[in-house]
């Protein structure tokens, strides 16, 4: 038996042979092209890439079942990239004036977008150079006239777990309907594409094991648990009795919580909690719907900018806008305005100058406010959705209160510009602030009277108040949500909502996670919004607290000065439900 190390990026537990997809060996003739080459050299390349293309449009048409719009997403951006017009040109131009073979061309290509993605500061956007290596992998099958990548994965997967550099989210739905049990990537990321689409369906995945392909053999038996990071490689008897418990525990769990998908939310004393979804996709909705989310709490806009090279007009952002309103049917959707910043801006066509510093730059609200033609575009189109169900307006990034009072003033001006075009909208519309600096946390009470409600982002809080990059994984033990400066703000925030009576949400991770959930709700919260596949977990904890007993517990968190007497408290408040949460693994900075 030993283990090899790595990060979770999907929880669960998988036994399996292990079967290794070593990456394919590029292989690139580096001779140089003669001049009556180059004509037949282009033709190769063209129809290696027009193959490509045919190959992801069979992958599209196949696609059935839940989770089909989300992949066609992801294989319609891998199309983009193959039908890029500089990517191609460059190419071509590697060709015909390099001299270079397509191998070679292609190679340059992939390294020199590979290396874009790679200098990215934004975790998100750094992920996508994956996208990047298997568009060009399957453009450089198609040259060398392999056999693709899919035939070879879907030969037979059943009962094996996938050792491989990185695997594509158009690859993940066919392996797993051809029985792959989980993944382990040496590469990869826990923000990729694929790691968000194994956690939808369910499949454990362990990224960064870095030894993995070096260590294991075709064959191998293992054992994954994608919430520790750990493979264990020869599991012991121990382990496999290990594994038995944990899946009778799913198997429990899954039926527990299959009848909370239509029940309350409600404490033991009768205090209904409201769980809203977290929202990027459109399969986020169907999933917000499926685990019953009372609406949507937090819609991040940004991803309808993302992996483009033109802002979406008004009509495009009304019409996506729409969908979701009429997707959630009636119940209510927060609809955040852009946040994006210098990091990410390029991408959507909005050319920033580049700053030194993003986080602390020109981002969300301050970027909208540059630019107000843009924030105008996005304003219309939401309001333009109000007609159509309820719909909140959430602003990002705010510190100071000129700028929701400017924001305020834009969507003033938008509804009577959109009323006299004879829209239909809302008389009334609510406007919230995101409270993720920690100005806006302190200066809260001034800023109140101008806010309908407030959405806590415990994400950016937690970074910008303990001045430690939540990008930034050599800081990971300082990123701390229970510091006690943290606390403080978030108690803070409840309280003046509370006194003012104004709804508060809190929608950054913390809302998902089950460790915290008894924390947030004895500083007095009510609200929570999570990714949609957590609501469930979330709810079972919920109606099995007493609320009043919490309340006493929050002076003495808050008096709690250092990590360890903090951790004490909250392990205190989770001993109210233990019998539930026993299995609930904490992590080792929260335990
Ligand atoms: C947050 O900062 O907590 C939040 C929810 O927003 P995002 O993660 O999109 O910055
Ligand atoms: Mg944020």
């Amino acid at each position: 038996r030993h283990l090899l190390e790595g990060s979770g990026a999907s929880r669960g537990m998988a036994l399996g042979r292990a079967r290794l997809e070593q990456p394919s060996r590029f292989l690139v003739d580096e001779t140089p092209l003669e001049q009556g080459e180059v004509a037949a050299e282009l033709e190769r390349i063209d129809q290696a890439l027009a193959s490509a293309r045919g190959e992801l449009r069979a992958l599209r048409d196949k696609l059935k079942g839940p989770l089909a719009r989300e992949v066609a997403e992801f294989i319609e951006a891998h199309s983009l990239i193959l039908a890029d017009p500089e990517f191609i040109h460059g190419l071509h131009d590697l060709i015909s004036t390099g001299r270079y073979h397509a191998s070679a061309a292609l190679k340059m290509q992939r390294d020199s977008l590979v290396a874009v993605f790679e200098a990215m500061e934004d975790p998100y956007l750094r992920s996508r150079r994956e996208d990047i290596e298997h568009v060009i992998g399957r453009v450089q099958g198609a040259l060398s006239r392999e056999s693709s990548i899919e035939e070879r994965k879907l030969a037979s997967r059943v009962g094996e777990i996938l050792v491989s550099d990185t695997v594509a989210p158009s690859e993940l739905v066919p392996l797993a309907e051809h029985g792959v049990l989980g993944f382990i990537l040496t590469a990869g990321s826990t923000l990729s594409h694929s790691a968000i689409l194994a956690r939808s369906l369910r499949l454990p995945m362990v990224v960064g094991s870095h030894q993995a392909l070096s260590h294991l053999q075709d064959g191998d038996l293992i054992l994954i648990d994608g919430d520790t990071g750990n493979v264990v490689v020869h599991p012991t008897a121990q382990d496999l009795a290990g594994y038995r418990h944990w899946q009778r525990e799913v198997a429990q769990q899954d039926k527990r919580r299959a009848r909370l998908r239509d029940a309350e939310t409600r404490t033991l004393d009768g205090t209904t909690i409201q769980l809203y979804a977290n929202a990027e996709m459109p399969g986020d909705i169907a999933n917000a719907r499926a685990y019953g989310a009372a609406g949507i709490g937090l819609y991040r806009t940004e991803f309808l900018f993302l992996q483009r090279k033109d802002a979406p007009g008004e009509e495009e952002q009304f019409l996506a806008y729409r969908d979701l309103v009429l997707g959630m049917g009636g119940q209510p959707v927060t609809i955040r305005t852009l946040d994006l910043g210098a990091d990410k801006a390029d991408s959507a066509g909005l050319a920033l100058e580049d700053e030194p510093n993003p986080a602390l730059g020109v981002r969300g609200v301050r970027l909208s406010l540059r630019i107000p033609q843009l924030m105008h575009a996005q304003l219309r189109a939401i309001l333009r959705t109000t007609g159509y169900g309820p719909v909140r307006i959430l602003v990002p990034m705010i510190s100071a209160v000129e700028e929701i009072i400017t924001v305020r003033r834009m969507v003033k001006e938008c509804a009577m510009q959109l009323r006299t075009e004879g829209h239909e909208i809302a008389d009334q519309f609510d406007i919230g602030a995101m409270i993720e600096v920690p100005a806006a946390a302190i200066a809260l009470p001034g800023m109140i009277p101008h806010l309908d409600f407030v959405s806590i982002g415990t994400n950016d809080l937690v970074q910008y108040t303990l001045a430690v990059d939540r990008n930034n994984n050599e800081l990971g033990d300082l990123y701390d949500p229970l510091h006690p400066a943290v606390l403080r703000l978030i108690a803070q925030t409840i309280a003046v909502c509370r006194r003012t009576r104004r709804p508060v949400t809190l929608c950054g991770e913390i809302a998902g996670d089950v460790n915290f959930t008894a924390m947030l709700i004895a500083l007095g919260l009510t609200e929570f919004s999570m990714h949609p596949g957590l609501i469930l977990e979330v709810r079972e904890i919920v109606n099995a607290i007493n609320r009043a007993e919490l309340r006493k517990l929050a002076p003495s968190l808050l008096h709690a000065t250092d990590r360890e007497s903090i951790r004490s408290v909250v392990q205190s408040m989770r001993a109210q439900f233990r019998p539930i949460v026993e299995n609930v693994a904490l992590a080792p900075s929260q335990a």
